[in-house]
């Protein structure tokens, strides 16, 4: 059935259509443990190719796959089995920049790094820069609502978006958005597509919103003295007026430790620490904004040796480290991501501790302090009984704590299950009418994001992650 239905795709569109088994291995995966089973890879040479593609896709009942560069976390562009997978990482090109206006066009395979070299050398900026940055795409951005360190001052992917060129499941395009800085038409369609994670449509152009490039940029690395309240800490930071407080991150004394064992940082070996970022218009305002907050963390008892980066980047590029130093460290683990807000971090902190405790499993931590949005690694296979209670137990927290299962990497296979428990049943029922308008077929990234039918449900599953692998592993 399978080479019947590639046959028909050659003939349908005018781009490439691979199904070797290397083709095929490469757009598997992501970067969660998940691994699918795509029957081919396309790249759509245009426009008018996604469109053939889509018709095609819903003539023969064929879920497609949108993908950027693959390094999403919880199976968002892990391709269910039976899957086409659309390649949109050749749609690499910035068509134009105006920063007279504000915005630049760009395909939506254009890398994030890519992007800031060509805004740098002009003065402007694009804010989102997920740890990723150096790889994954903007089109990737745009389905996950990405967003980084600098998210604290700037916001997520969403707050960034200006413009779409879309086509959605029904094959028709549209265009939402507008290049005027501002507008007042309706409810927000734009909005919604940022992190509808490819189940809405395919997106084949970018307009993003462009930010000045501050004149400095300093990094401050600041040991913290053990048992310190951070929801606190990061309030009081975070309300000091004109500070340029544009990055409030976190790693707790495990993380911390094991960057600073694995390379030449440089990093105090001991301590938790906080990572902050300062913008200023020159030198002179820098060290002033600095020193002002160096005095209100030594008045919250922050007395420690406080580094001081010239250029912010070396810091987030050390910090950047703390990915591969995890995966070498400890190998598989759950890469969780929930938030909260800042005077529940403590209490989700704790609770987190107790867990990893109760399971017997180590937690190093890493988060967007700043946002209350945190990063427990439990060090435990992902497939395992153990994982799925870690995973449970831990949504069940942030929600209790007025929080988020998601607070930046999206939902995809894995978090799926339990969307309905943040929603509530009546948004749920929003969300799948949003779907079945965009996509009546039901063609575009099935099995992410939407939970399953009831029947299904995670009380059903052995174990949601080990049912959505099931799942994207069957033939
Ligand atoms: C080391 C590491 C660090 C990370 N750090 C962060 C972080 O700090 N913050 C953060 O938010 N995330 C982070 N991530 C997660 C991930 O990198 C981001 O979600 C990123 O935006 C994904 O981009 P991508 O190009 O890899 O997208 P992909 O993984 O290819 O796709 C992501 C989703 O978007 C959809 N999609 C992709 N392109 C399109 C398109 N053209 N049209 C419609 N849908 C599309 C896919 O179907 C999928 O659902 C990290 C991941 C890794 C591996």
């Amino acid at each position: 059935v399978a080479r019947t239905a590639v046959r028909s795709l050659e003939r349908a569109l005018r781009g490439d259509v691979e199904r070797t088994p290397s083709a095929l291995a490469r757009v598997a995966r992501d970067g969660s443990h998940l691994v699918g089973a795509p029957i081919a890879r396309v790249a759509p040479r245009d426009v008018a190719d996604v469109v053939a593609l889509v018709r095609w896709a819903r003539r023969n009942r064929t879920p497609l796959v949108a993908r950027g560069a693959g390094t999403s976390l919880d199976g968002e562009s892990v391709p269910r089995a039976g899957s086409v997978v659309v390649d949109l990482s050749g749609w690499n090109r910035i068509r134009e920049i105006r920063p007279d206006e504000r915005w630049a066009r760009v395909e939506p395979g254009v890398v994030n790094r890519k992007l800031q070299a060509a805004l740098e050398r002009r003065g402007w900026f694009f804010p989102p820069n997920p740890g990723s940055w150096e790889t994954s795409t903007i089109g990737g951005h745009v389905g996950t609502n990405a967003s980084g360190p600098r998210s604290f001052r700037y916001g997520p992917t969403r707050d960034w978006v200006r413009g779409l060129d879309v086509v959605l499941g029904t094959g028709a395009r549209v265009r939402l958005g507008s290049r005027a800085p501002k507008r007042s038409l309706g409810p927000d369609l734009l909005g919604l597509l940022v992190g509808s994670e490819g189940t809405l449509g395919l997106v084949t152009e970018v307009t993003v919103r462009l930010a000045p490039r501050p004149a400095v940029r300093r990094g401050l690395l600041v040991p913290l003295p053990p048992r310190i309240a951070l929801g606190r800490l990061a309030s009081r930071l975070a309300s000091i007026r004109g500070s340029g407080l544009s990055a409030l991150e976190y790693l707790d004394a495990e993380c911390a430790r094991a960057v600073a064992e694995d390379r030449a940082t440089g990093w105090p070996v001991g301590p938790a620490l906080l990572l902050l970022e300062v913008e200023a218009d020159d030198a002179g305002h820098a060290a002033r904004r600095v020193a002002r907050l160096t005095r209100t963390l030594a008045a919250l008892g922050v007395r420690g040796a406080v580094r001081e980066y010239d250029d912010a980047n070396r810091l987030w590029s050390q910090r950047g480290e703390s990915g591969r130093v995890l995966d070498e460290r400890y190998g598989e683990r759950i890469r969780e991501d929930v938030a909260v807000p800042l005077p529940e971090v403590d209490g989700l902190l704790a609770a987190i501790a107790r867990m990893a405790a109760r399971e017997r499993v180590s937690v190093p931590l890493f988060g967007h302090l700043g946002e209350g949005s945190l990063h427990p690694n439990f060090v435990v296979d992902p497939t395992s009984r153990k994982a799925t209670r870690l995973r449970a137990a831990l949504y069940a927290e942030a929600l209790r704590r007025h929080g988020t299962i998601s607070g930046e990497h999206g939902i995809g296979a894995i978090k799926a299950p339990y969307v309905a428990r943040e929603l509530g049943p009546a948004a749920v029922g929003l969300l799948r009418a949003v779907k079945a308008a965009c996509d009546p077929d039901g063609i575009l990234n099935p099995g992410k994001l939407y939970p399953p039918p009831p029947r299904a449900g995670p009380r059903s599953a052995r174990s949601p992650s080990a049912a959505a692998g099931a799942r994207a592993r069957r033939a």
